[in-house]
């Protein structure tokens, strides 16, 4: 009996007039896809995207180069070498962040002292060459100028999503 009538739905396409039914039904309805890049949904301005290391006002790194973000981080992902600078302060050599190794949990972020080591809401980047992953301290430090009034804003916003 069962047969029967599953030969009878296949013959009678109800399944695909369902699926219709279902097309029409939402066919004047609100629509929820969204247009990017020209429409964005909802950011949190704590997601964590792209890092960035920041600078003082008058220019100073803020990184005292004291490895907590290095010790932290479970993915091992980020690299630090020091020395003592000029004036006699302790300031990274070598920072390099391996984005294919990290996996975004923002712990560097929360164990820095001194708000050096920050997740941006930025997540459209791309590479193109082998070793592209690795970003070192000039990269790091780039993307902090680029866009330290949004870290800035960020930081100091009440609202999670905007
Ligand atoms: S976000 Fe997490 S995994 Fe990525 S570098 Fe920071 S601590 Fe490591
Ligand atoms: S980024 Fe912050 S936690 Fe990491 S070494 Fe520099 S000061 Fe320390």
């Amino acid at each position: 009996m069962s047969s029967v009538r599953s030969i009878a739905k296949t013959l009678l396409l109800g399944e695909l007039l369902q699926g219709l039914a279902v097309t029409f039904r939402y066919l004047w309805k609100p629509k929820f896809t969204v247009h990017y890049p020209e429409e964005r949904a909802p950011q949190s301005v704590r997601y964590r995207g792209l890092h960035a290391l920041r600078r003082y006002p008058n220019g100073e790194e803020r990184c005292i180069a004291c490895k907590l973000c290095e010790a932290v981080c479970p993915a091992l992902a980020i690299t630090i070498e020091s020395d003592v600078s000029a004036d006699g302060t302790r300031r990274t050599t070598r920072y390099d962040i391996d984005l294919f190794k990290c996996i975004f949990c923002g712990f560097c972020e929360e164990a820095c002292p001194v708000d050096a080591i920050v997740e941006t809401r930025i997540h459209e980047y791309h590479m193109e060459n082998r070793g592209e992953n690795i970003m070192s301290k000039d990269k790091l430090l780039a993307v902090g100028e680029r866009y330290e009034a949004m870290i800035t804003a960020d930081k100091t916003a009440d609202a999670p999503y905007r």
